[in-house]
């Protein structure tokens, strides 16, 4: 997680066709970004970082509202480096908006595509809430998702780009959470909702918190009320064991379950460890195989929701 202070940007805005700041500052030429690095600090920003993304095929631009590197959940798969228990922090709002235009600039207008990523992938995809924490947790949540609203505005060229907020869901209770997802709706937004087990035992483990099944079915109501809501499952092997059938058999339960009292699911995401974990115990965690994620999968394809399996 990056901790410098970004270099200065210029103006309150970057307006398109004004000259493109250089993100990061300096004249040594950056490196192209790999699918294998996410690190915040690829743009020398403090909240804003680009990501090669090879399940969408270009770029992902993210924002992290999270800098204390705090979260309320406590995943033991989780990638944030130093990550604590804690609260977001506040952040300047205004900080955010001049890193993010002054990228945008960087994408839209200046060489940022054909000099960071690889022919095939020069385009940009979504912009992400996914920060080193839960971003809904940020008390600039609200302000933020209007931030990218207004860049989304302002850079024309970015009409296709999705926006995406990354959420372990524990804040869908809240209206503020709610308004401001539902004005994201309205641009593209789509919310991918954590569900990463199907029983209350295991997700105390794998999330470390205690979240009975009745509250995860009334968050994933109260967010798919709101805005397109994807579940987004990580399956690894702990131990050299997958998860159990009755685990399986649980979280399918539990989905459907969802669908049943009204939950309007865009679908399921399966995925497993790209990367590492970065917390203790991550030597006993290990991706799974395709074929073992396919075997979750294939129900709920059966069922009429749209699953995409990562790798
Ligand atoms: S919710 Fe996300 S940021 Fe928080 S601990 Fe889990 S994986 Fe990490």
């Amino acid at each position: 997680m990056p901790k410098d202070i970004p270099p200065p940007l210029p103006g309150a805005a970057v307006a398109p066709g004004a000259a493109a700041p250089a993100c990061g500052g300096g004249n040594a030429r950056p490196a192209p970004l790999s699918v294998n690095d996410h690190s915040r600090d690829a743009a020398g920003l403090h909240h804003v970082y680009p990501v090669l993304s090879r399940r969408a095929g270009g770029l992902s631009i993210g924002i992290n509202l999270n800098t204390n590197n705090a979260c309320n959940w406590a995943c033991s798969y989780c990638q944030v480096p130093g990550l604590t228990r804690g609260a977001a922090p506040a952040i300047d709002v205004g900080l955010l908006a001049r890193e993010l235009n002054g990228f945008l600039a960087q994408v839209v207008e200046g060489d940022f595509l054909a000099t960071r990523l690889p022919e095939g992938m020069r385009r940009v995809n979504d912009i992400a809430f996914s920060g080193n924490g839960e971003p809904t947790a940020s008390p600039a949540f609200a302000a933020a998702c209007d931030v990218v609203l207004a860049a989304l505005d302002l850079w024309r060229g970015l009409a296709d780009a999705r926006v995406v907020v990354i959420s372990n869901g524990s804040l869908l209770h809240q209206a503020p959470v709610q308004q401001a997802l539902a004005r994201l709706a309205r641009r593209r937004g789509e919310l991918w909702f954590k569900l990463d087990r199907g029983l209350e035992e295991q997700r105390r483990r794998v999330n470390g918190v205690q979240l009975p099944d009745q509250l995860v079915l009334e968050r994933l109501l109260a967010a798919s009320a709101h805005i397109p809501t994807w579940v987004q499952t990580c399956l690894f092997a702990e131990g050299g064991a997958a998860p159990e059938e009755r685990e399986r058999l649980a979280w399918l339960q539990l989905i459907a379950e969802a669908r049943r009292q009204g939950a309007r699911l865009a679908g399921v995401l399966l995925y497993t460890l790209a990367r590492p974990s970065l917390q203790p115990g991550a030597e006993h965690l290990a991706p799974l195989p395709a074929a073992a994620l396919e075997a979750w999968a294939q129900p709920l394809r059966s069922s009429g929701l749209e699953v995409r399996v990562s790798a």
